[in-house]
């Protein structure tokens, strides 16, 4: 990657991703259209890392997006890394390669430059993004999540991912990957939900440790309009210590909640689709957190996760 808008970091394949990203999943009641706005709008910002899944269903948009940006000449494919995930109803050895395929043919890109095991839970494969038996229970599928991983090494060594990586793993679970016999390529991250009130600390460390970056999602504290998000959390933005030293900086709660991530080694998503936010996030590489704010905002740790696992409680693969 060469002449982007924002800090690189280094990944243990040797290849590099933007220290923030443009996150892209919406609820389902907004118009798919407004990705596509975003997408122009962040490039003129200066962003060039979109995190996308096929779970998301706007792959297309996204696509097309970028895309246009090529097509006019504003940026070069090789200076935009955009993520894609495979879905757990893909998690079948076999099916990993044509899910990825499909994912690039609606994105009309030739790679990926990264693509991540969106969940450690594997679903009944079909059509069904949720397969649900007559109770209204997923139905879960038993794969061994090494010969997922397998795969997608094989997607590497294709030439249609740049990099592979993991999403929603524990510890346990990475180190399987990790520890895996005839191992040929390590994850490069793992994107995890992640910000002040689940700054997840441990997991950080085990990453680092293994040069593995961590990627956060959720960081703004995600958006309780979306039906899989936890309802009745406190709102991080409102929280009154992000919004104090928010105020000390001259800053908004949501670039402290970002600069906070940066400044830990934490490669940080955004999710906005308003121009003015979307310029806002992009603010945070111009001021630092002293110490003592980068404590304090540690201390914030609540372990309050807006994601909602019921859904997956009976899920064999569920975190420990
Ligand atoms: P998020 O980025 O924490 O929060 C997004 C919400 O914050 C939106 O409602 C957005 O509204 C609002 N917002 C954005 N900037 C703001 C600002 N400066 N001030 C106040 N509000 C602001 O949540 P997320 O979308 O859940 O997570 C980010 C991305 O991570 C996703 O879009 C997706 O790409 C990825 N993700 C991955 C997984 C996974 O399992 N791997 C799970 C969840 C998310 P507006 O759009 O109106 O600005």
């Amino acid at each position: 990657m060469s002449n982007i808008g924002s800090p690189l970091v280094k990944l243990n394949d040797g290849h590099a991703m933007p220290v923030l990203g443009l996150g892209t999943s919406a609820p389902a009641e907004v118009a798919k259209k407004e990705v596509e706005e975003a997408i122009n709008i962040a490039i003129d910002v200066g962003y060039r890392h979109f995190d996308s899944a096929y779970f998301y269903q706007n792959e297309e948009e996204i696509g097309r997006a970028i895309g246009k940006k090529i097509a006019s000449g504003t940026v070069k494919r090789d200076e935009i890394f955009c993520t894609s995930k495979l879905w757990s109803t893909f998690h079948r050895p076999e099916l990993v390669q044509k899910a990825l395929e499909a994912s690039l043919k609606k994105l009309q890109m030739s790679y990926v430059d990264l693509y991540l095991i969106h969940s450690p839970m594997s679903f009944k494969p079909g059509d069904e993004l949720l397969p649900m038996d007559a109770q209204g229970k997923l139905i879960y599928d038993t794969v061994d999540l090494c010969s997922t991983w397998e795969a997608m090494e094989k997607c590497k060594d294709a030439g249609l991912a740049k990099s592979i990586g993991v999403s929603n793993f524990n510890c346990r679970q990475l180190e399987m990957i990790l520890n895996k016999p005839g191992l040929k390529y390590k994850p490069v991250c793992n994107q995890v939900e992640c910000h002040p009130y689940h700054n997840q600390r441990k997991l950080l460390e085990f990453c680092k440790s293994k040069d593995v970056v961590l990627v956060a999602y959720a960081a703004l504290g995600s958006n309780t309009k979306k039906q899989w998000v936890k309802k009745g959390n406190p709102i991080l933005l409102e929280d009154p210590v992000l919004n104090a030293i928010a105020e000390k900086y001259r800053r908004t709660p949501a670039q402290i909640a970002l600069r906070y991530q940066l400044q830990r080694g934490i490669v940080v998503l955004a999710k906005s689709f308003n121009r003015k936010r979307i310029q806002e996030n992009f603010q945070i590489f111009d001021f630092q957190l002293t110490p003592e704010d980068m404590k304090t905002i540690d201390d914030l740790n609540r372990n309050i996760q807006y994601f909602d696992g019921s859904t997956s409680e009976d899920s064999p693969d569920l975190d420990d």
